[in-house]
């Protein structure tokens, strides 16, 4: 097999991209690890089975594919046409043979991997725009789909843990996390503060004034709560629920 490289060449970027590349193979590795049988399950996310999230994991790999045509191309191609669309397509992907699911998260992320391999240096700071709205350059979407196949590898509910995921994909989930709350207006004005990482300060709207709840733990014990992923007993005595974040 030739073995080709990818033609970026910014230190971060080849990082970021190792980074993803770890966490594809990890999802991978989770979803081989179930029965087809297995697949009819729940997952951890509400009203999705494990199929609904295979099937939700292809189709943003697919998604993100169009992003990188798009900066390659200069022509404009969206994530998803629309929220319907994105919805449909996944309740329609979760009904398909196991076969054919695992084929289609397999295949969409090798797709990608290949494009974005093969994305010349100066097309990875073209903008283009998430399914949020945002305007990001190319680059970001190696960490969208970061968070993706990390964070929905814990959702399988197959054994993979929030304290799973590297310490930088942690610390900067966290960051994205207090970010979006702060951005909604939906931030809980909770201190929020971890255990041994004194360097990442006193996070949220309650680290100035005087914080309505005080939620502390391990990195991976706080992104798991923030995140939604379970975690609410950091703060005692408290009701500390997370509020949502995508
Ligand atoms: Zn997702």
């Amino acid at each position: 097999m030739v073995v080709r490289t990818d033609q970026a060449t910014d230190p971060q970027l080849l990082e970021a991209l190792l980074t993803v590349r770890r966490g594809t193979a990890f999802w991978h590795r989770k979803v081989e690890e179930l029965g087809d049988t297995e697949l009819d399950r729940p997952s951890l996310l509400d009203g999705w089975s494990r199929r609904h999230l295979i099937a939700h994991v292809g189709y943003n790999a697919r998604a993100i594919s169009r992003l990188v045509l798009w900066a390659n191309t200069g022509v404009e191609h969206p994530m998803y046409s629309s929220p319907e669309e994105r919805e449909r397509e996944i309740e329609l992907g979760a009904t398909m043979p196991a076969r054919a699911l695992r084929h289609l998260n397999h295949h969409a992320a090798i797709s990608l991997d290949v494009e974005w391999r093969d994305t010349p240096e100066d097309r990875w700071t073209y903008e283009v725009r998430t399914a949020q709205g945002r305007t990001v350059p190319l680059s970001e979407t190696v960490w969208m789909r970061t968070r993706e196949v990390w964070l929905h590898a814990v959702d399988l509910d197959n054994g993979a843990r929030v304290s799973d995921l590297p310490e930088d994909v942690l610390e900067r989930l966290l960051g994205d996390i207090a970010g979006m709350w702060a951005k909604r207006g939906t931030d809980p004005g909770f201190a929020i503060g971890v255990d041994g990482r004194e360097d990442l300060g006193v996070l949220g709207a309650g680290a100035k004034a005087a914080p309505a709840a005080v939620v502390r733990g391990s990195l991976a014990a706080v992104v798991a709560w923030a995140s939604g992923r379970g975690g609410s007993a950091l703060a005692q005595g408290k009701d500390v629920t997370a509020p949502r974040w995508l």
